[in-house]
């Protein structure tokens, strides 16, 4: 019998767990071909997460739980639920219900069709606020202009991953994990299901438009050099456009006995140089911070304890 897991990251989903399980019941009920478990990380819940998964445990031995030290964030809790998952195909999916389980068995029936990596695609975004929704399209459009392996768009971390693709995702053990990223990364063959987001059943999304501009930016980053080719090619037409310059102000002052033009012109241009080379140590400096974290080589996450 093929062994397939859910693995779901849990942060403060006391409300949203119970809800979740039962659908999990009723759709795992009807798929019986399969040895199923139910893998949840605590990625630090401050609720009554945790006492409430070790009591699903005891009630069910399909559940198993892993306990982090401390609110590692998804991405480093997802990294945490593929390592333990030793089945044939881990399913990723949000407590909230956000991800429907109804969608469970058409993704199964793309993995036996031959497919590895079946994620499922937001069919609209229409619900989220307007401005989220532009900023998503130009992040889309930088990040896909910019890397090159094939970026999928409105594409979250629910899908079914074939055991290859865990494997792989398991060796990416980078800090700043931008899982979204690296599922289109590592390639493998990819079938698209559409679903519709709904909305949290209960509890809060924990990404602020803040944190979404921080994941925005780590995925520009991780996965491209993109910016600091920008800063060298604007650098390069400066520089051009200063010598050009130069050699009109000096054929100017010697041919015609101009005056060099004076205070405005200076400030103009030491102002935007002295911009644009702020604006480009800061970029470096983006990149030397994701160097740095990556150079210690800390562990992603520590558990505190897990089920058996
Ligand atoms: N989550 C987590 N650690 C965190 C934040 C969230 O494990 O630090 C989990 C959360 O419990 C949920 C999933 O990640 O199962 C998605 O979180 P959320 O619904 O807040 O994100 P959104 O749906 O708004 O993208
Ligand atoms: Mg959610």
């Amino acid at each position: 019998m093929k062994q397939v897991a859910i693995l779901v990251p849990v942060y403060n989903e006391a409300a949203s767990l119970p809800i979740l399980k039962a659908a999990l019941d009723g759709v795992v009920s009807t798929e019986k071909d399969y040895d199923w478990t139910f893998l949840f990380v605590n990625d630090g819940s401050l609720d009554g997460t945790l006492d409430l998964l070790k009591q699903m445990a005891s009630q069910d031995e399909r559940v198993q739980w892993i306990d982090l030290s401390r609110n590692f964030g998804k991405e480093n809790a997802m990294l945490a639920g593929f390592d333990y998952a030793d089945a044939d195909a881990v399913i990723v999916m949000d407590a909230d219900m956000q991800h429907p389980p109804a969608l469970l068995p058409s993704m199964l029936r793309q993995w036996e069709a031959g497919y590895e990596d079946v994620y499922a695609k937001r069919d609209s975004r229409e619900k989220e606020p307007w401005l989220r929704r532009v900023f998503s399209k130009m992040f889309y459009r930088i990040l896909k202009q910019t890397s090159r392996f094939e970026v999928l768009e409105n594409v979250g971390d629910f899908r079914l991953l074939d055991r290859k693709c865990v494997e792989a995702l398991c060796k990416l053990r980078e800090t700043e994990r931008y899982t979204k990223g690296m599922f289109c990364w590592i390639g493998f063959r990819k079938k698209e299901i559409l679903f519709e987001c709904g909305e949290r059943v209960a509890g809060q999304s924990t990404w602020g438009m803040r944190s979404l501009f921080h994941l925005a930016w780590n995925g520009i980053t991780s996965f491209s050099t993109f910016p600091l080719r920008l800063v060298s090619v604007v650098g390069m037409l400066t520089a051009l456009s200063a010598f050009v310059y130069m050699l009109w102000v000096f054929t100017k002052a010697i041919f015609w006995g101009d005056p060099v033009a004076g205070y405005p012109t200076i400030m103009t241009v030491m102002l935007f140089l002295g911009g644009f080379q702020l604006l480009g140590i800061g970029i470096i400096g983006e990149y030397l911070g994701k160097v740095y974290s990556e150079v210690k080589k800390r562990p992603v996450y520590f558990v505190r304890e897990k089920s058996k």
